[in-house]
């Protein structure tokens, strides 16, 4: 059963303007912006600008340009870090066992250290 969509998370407010972000980059389909407890030197959360809770929501209900949007957002954000070489880390929590904090989807970037195998 999919979640309900909560209008007043922090992300649709930093999506209406109502509370300030670091923003990184502005697309029609998605916003980026650095992450307020960064877990590594470059630490950037890429969001669709459509109101979609998670992968799951996301993947059911978006456009296929929605979609494309969001993941080509998160490869020039990739690339304008200068991340793409040595690289870097996309995660996204989708849900409670995922231990998913804000109800609107967002894809974090990390780079700018060796990550080890696996984030936690
Ligand atoms: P999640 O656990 O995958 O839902 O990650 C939520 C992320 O949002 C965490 O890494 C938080 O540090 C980050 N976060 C929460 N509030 C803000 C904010 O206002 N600005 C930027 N990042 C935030």
């Amino acid at each position: 059963m999919a979640r309900t969509y909560d209008s007043n998370n922090i992300f649709a407010r930093i999506l209406r303007g109502e509370i300030p972000c670091k923003k990184v980059m502005e697309t029609e389909h998605a916003l980026a912006f650095h992450d307020i407890n960064p877990q590594a030197p470059t630490h950037i959360l890429v969001i669709p600008k459509g109101a979609y809770v998670d992968m799951d929501d996301f993947t059911a209900r978006a456009t296929e340009a929605e979609i494309a949007g969001l993941f080509r957002a998160v490869g020039e954000v990739a690339r304008q870090a200068g991340a793409a070489e040595p690289g870097y880390r996309i995660l996204s929590n989708c849900g409670p066992d995922a231990n998913q904090e804000v109800p609107h989807l967002h894809i974090h970037v990390f780079a700018g250290r060796h990550l080890g195998r696996m984030l936690n």
